[in-house]
Protein backbone atom coordinates (compact mmCIF):
# COMPACT_ATOMS: atom_id res chain seq x y z
CA UNK A 1 0.00 0.00 0.00
CA UNK A 2 1.05 3.33 -1.07
CA UNK A 3 2.12 5.97 2.19
CA UNK A 4 -0.57 8.03 3.08
CA UNK A 5 0.71 11.77 3.09
CA UNK A 6 -1.20 14.55 4.23
CA UNK A 7 -0.98 18.37 4.49
CA UNK A 8 -2.26 20.30 7.36
CA UNK A 9 -2.37 23.99 6.18
CA UNK A 10 -2.55 26.94 7.85
CA UNK A 11 -1.42 30.33 8.34
CA UNK A 12 -0.25 29.24 12.25
CA UNK A 13 0.06 33.31 13.20
CA UNK A 14 0.98 31.88 15.74
CA UNK A 15 0.56 28.37 16.39
CA UNK A 16 -1.79 27.57 19.36
CA UNK A 17 -2.77 24.22 21.31
CA UNK A 18 -5.89 23.86 19.39
CA UNK A 19 -3.59 23.69 16.22
CA UNK A 20 -0.91 21.24 18.30
CA UNK A 21 -3.75 18.79 19.48
CA UNK A 22 -4.85 18.44 15.67
CA UNK A 23 -1.32 17.67 14.92
CA UNK A 24 -0.73 15.51 17.27
CA UNK A 25 -4.11 13.31 17.01
CA UNK A 26 -3.24 13.48 12.71
CA UNK A 27 0.16 12.12 13.88
CA UNK A 28 -1.50 9.17 14.64
CA UNK A 29 -3.32 8.63 11.71
CA UNK A 30 -0.74 9.44 8.88
CA UNK A 31 2.57 8.03 7.50
CA UNK A 32 3.67 11.37 6.88
CA UNK A 33 2.37 14.81 7.78
CA UNK A 34 3.54 17.65 6.05
CA UNK A 35 2.55 20.68 8.01
CA UNK A 36 2.07 24.15 5.46
CA UNK A 37 3.02 27.11 6.94
CA UNK A 38 1.04 29.23 4.30
CA UNK A 39 2.90 32.48 3.57
CA UNK A 40 -0.65 34.70 3.84
CA UNK A 41 0.66 37.93 3.05
CA UNK A 42 -3.06 39.08 2.78
CA UNK A 43 -4.18 37.82 6.27
CA UNK A 44 -0.81 40.46 7.23
CA UNK A 45 0.18 38.06 9.31
CA UNK A 46 1.85 39.38 12.90
CA UNK A 47 4.50 37.00 12.65
CA UNK A 48 6.65 36.64 9.59
CA UNK A 49 7.21 33.56 7.94
CA UNK A 50 10.62 32.30 9.12
CA UNK A 51 9.47 33.36 12.91
CA UNK A 52 5.85 31.22 12.27
CA UNK A 53 7.98 28.37 10.68
CA UNK A 54 10.77 28.25 13.52
CA UNK A 55 7.46 28.99 16.03
CA UNK A 56 6.38 25.16 14.59
CA UNK A 57 9.14 23.56 14.49
CA UNK A 58 9.61 24.24 18.10
CA UNK A 59 6.10 23.55 19.00
CA UNK A 60 6.32 20.03 16.90
CA UNK A 61 9.65 19.17 18.68
CA UNK A 62 7.91 19.53 22.27
CA UNK A 63 5.00 17.51 21.29
CA UNK A 64 7.41 14.26 21.71
CA UNK A 65 5.37 12.44 19.72
CA UNK A 66 5.41 8.45 20.11
CA UNK A 67 7.91 6.14 18.04
CA UNK A 68 5.17 4.57 15.12
CA UNK A 69 3.87 7.68 14.72
CA UNK A 70 3.95 9.62 11.05
CA UNK A 71 6.89 11.62 10.34
CA UNK A 72 5.81 15.31 10.71
CA UNK A 73 7.30 18.28 8.44
CA UNK A 74 7.34 21.87 8.53
CA UNK A 75 7.25 23.63 5.01
CA UNK A 76 6.50 26.87 3.70
CA UNK A 77 4.10 27.22 0.91
CA UNK A 78 2.55 30.63 -1.25
CA UNK A 79 1.06 28.91 -3.95
CA UNK A 80 -2.37 27.13 -4.82
CA UNK A 81 -3.39 24.50 -1.66
CA UNK A 82 -4.06 21.77 -4.69
CA UNK A 83 -0.14 22.52 -6.06
CA UNK A 84 1.19 22.61 -2.36
CA UNK A 85 -0.56 19.03 -1.87
CA UNK A 86 0.17 17.60 -5.13
CA UNK A 87 3.33 18.45 -4.87
CA UNK A 88 4.01 16.55 -1.79
CA UNK A 89 2.31 13.73 -3.28
CA UNK A 90 -0.59 14.14 -0.60
CA UNK A 91 -3.80 12.33 -1.20
CA UNK A 92 -5.58 14.01 2.37
CA UNK A 93 -5.60 18.05 3.25
CA UNK A 94 -6.54 18.09 6.86
CA UNK A 95 -8.12 20.61 8.63
CA UNK A 96 -9.42 21.57 12.31
CA UNK A 97 -12.94 22.08 12.87
CA UNK A 98 -14.54 24.31 15.78
CA UNK A 99 -17.88 25.81 16.00
CA UNK A 100 -20.58 26.25 13.47
CA UNK A 101 -18.80 29.07 12.19
CA UNK A 102 -15.89 27.37 10.67
CA UNK A 103 -18.22 25.42 8.64
CA UNK A 104 -19.37 27.00 5.79
CA UNK A 105 -15.80 28.44 4.64
CA UNK A 106 -14.37 24.96 5.24
CA UNK A 107 -17.13 23.54 3.18
CA UNK A 108 -16.77 25.75 -0.16
CA UNK A 109 -13.05 25.70 0.19
CA UNK A 110 -13.27 21.25 0.38
CA UNK A 111 -15.43 21.80 -2.33
CA UNK A 112 -13.73 23.78 -4.47
CA UNK A 113 -10.76 21.80 -3.56
CA UNK A 114 -12.36 18.55 -4.94
CA UNK A 115 -13.46 20.28 -8.30
CA UNK A 116 -9.43 20.85 -8.55
CA UNK A 117 -8.36 17.51 -8.02
CA UNK A 118 -10.77 14.75 -6.89
CA UNK A 119 -7.89 12.51 -5.58
CA UNK A 120 -7.18 14.61 -3.04
CA UNK A 121 -9.62 14.23 -0.25
CA UNK A 122 -10.01 16.76 2.53
CA UNK A 123 -10.57 15.42 5.78
CA UNK A 124 -11.42 17.28 9.06
CA UNK A 125 -11.18 16.36 12.73
CA UNK A 126 -13.34 18.04 15.35
CA UNK A 127 -11.47 20.30 18.14
CA UNK A 128 -11.16 18.99 20.95
CA UNK A 129 -14.05 19.88 23.67
CA UNK A 130 -10.75 22.05 25.61
CA UNK A 131 -9.48 23.76 22.73
CA UNK A 132 -12.23 24.58 20.62
CA UNK A 133 -12.91 28.12 21.99
CA UNK A 134 -9.34 28.79 20.71
CA UNK A 135 -8.30 30.92 17.34
CA UNK A 136 -5.06 32.59 16.45
CA UNK A 137 -6.67 35.67 16.25
CA UNK A 138 -8.22 35.59 19.70
CA UNK A 139 -5.08 34.87 20.93
CA UNK A 140 -3.51 37.90 19.57
CA UNK A 141 -6.36 40.26 20.32
CA UNK A 142 -6.52 39.41 24.34
CA UNK A 143 -2.90 39.22 24.44
CA UNK A 144 -2.12 42.46 22.87
CA UNK A 145 -4.55 44.02 25.23
CA UNK A 146 -2.34 42.24 28.38
CA UNK A 147 -5.13 39.43 28.88
CA UNK A 148 -3.61 35.85 30.53
CA UNK A 149 -3.07 33.45 27.32
CA UNK A 150 -0.84 31.39 28.98
CA UNK A 151 -3.60 28.17 28.12
CA UNK A 152 -3.99 28.97 24.63
CA UNK A 153 -0.24 28.67 23.33
CA UNK A 154 2.86 27.31 24.95
CA UNK A 155 5.35 29.46 27.31
CA UNK A 156 7.23 30.33 24.02
CA UNK A 157 4.66 31.43 22.18
CA UNK A 158 3.17 33.87 24.52
CA UNK A 159 6.58 35.28 25.24
CA UNK A 160 7.16 35.83 21.50
CA UNK A 161 3.53 37.03 21.51
CA UNK A 162 4.92 39.54 24.25
CA UNK A 163 8.11 40.62 22.60
CA UNK A 164 5.92 41.17 19.03
CA UNK A 165 3.42 43.65 21.43
CA UNK A 166 6.37 45.59 23.21
CA UNK A 167 7.85 46.40 19.96
CA UNK A 168 4.17 47.48 18.64
CA UNK A 169 4.52 49.77 21.88
CA UNK A 170 7.62 51.10 21.18
CA UNK A 171 8.86 49.14 23.99
CA UNK A 172 12.13 46.69 24.18
CA UNK A 173 11.51 43.25 24.53
CA UNK A 174 9.98 42.34 27.68
CA UNK A 175 8.12 38.66 29.36
CA UNK A 176 4.39 38.28 29.13
CA UNK A 177 2.55 39.73 32.13
CA UNK A 178 0.89 36.62 34.19
CA UNK A 179 -2.62 36.17 35.34
CA UNK A 180 -4.05 40.09 34.11
CA UNK A 181 -7.89 40.33 32.46
CA UNK A 182 -8.93 41.45 29.46
CA UNK A 183 -8.81 44.90 29.76
CA UNK A 184 -11.64 46.57 27.90
CA UNK A 185 -10.94 50.08 28.82
P1 LIG B 1 -6.27 29.44 8.20
O1 LIG B 1 -5.82 30.84 7.91
O2 LIG B 1 -6.01 28.49 7.06
O3 LIG B 1 -7.66 29.30 8.75
P2 LIG B 1 -5.31 28.85 10.87
O4 LIG B 1 -3.89 28.87 11.29
O5 LIG B 1 -6.23 29.83 11.49
O6 LIG B 1 -5.24 28.97 9.30
O7 LIG B 1 -5.92 27.41 11.11
C1 LIG B 1 -5.38 26.26 10.48
C2 LIG B 1 -6.33 25.10 10.67
O8 LIG B 1 -6.42 24.77 12.06
C3 LIG B 1 -7.76 25.35 10.24
O9 LIG B 1 -8.30 24.14 9.71
C4 LIG B 1 -8.48 25.72 11.51
O10 LIG B 1 -9.87 25.42 11.45
C5 LIG B 1 -7.76 24.80 12.46
N1 LIG B 1 -7.81 25.28 13.85
C6 LIG B 1 -7.52 26.51 14.32
N2 LIG B 1 -7.69 26.58 15.66
C7 LIG B 1 -8.12 25.35 16.05
C8 LIG B 1 -8.52 24.79 17.31
N3 LIG B 1 -8.54 25.51 18.42
N4 LIG B 1 -8.90 23.49 17.33
C9 LIG B 1 -8.92 22.77 16.18
N5 LIG B 1 -8.58 23.25 14.96
C10 LIG B 1 -8.20 24.52 14.89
Amino acid sequence: MSSRIAIYPGTFDPVTNGHLDIIRRAASLVDRLVIGVSTNAGKGPLFSIEERIALMKSEVAALDLPAGNGIVEIRAFDTLLMHFAESVGARMILRGLRAVSDFEYEFQMAGMNARLNPGVETVFLMASESQQFISSRLVKEIGRLGGDITSFVSPLVAARLADKFAQERGESAKPARRGAVLDRG
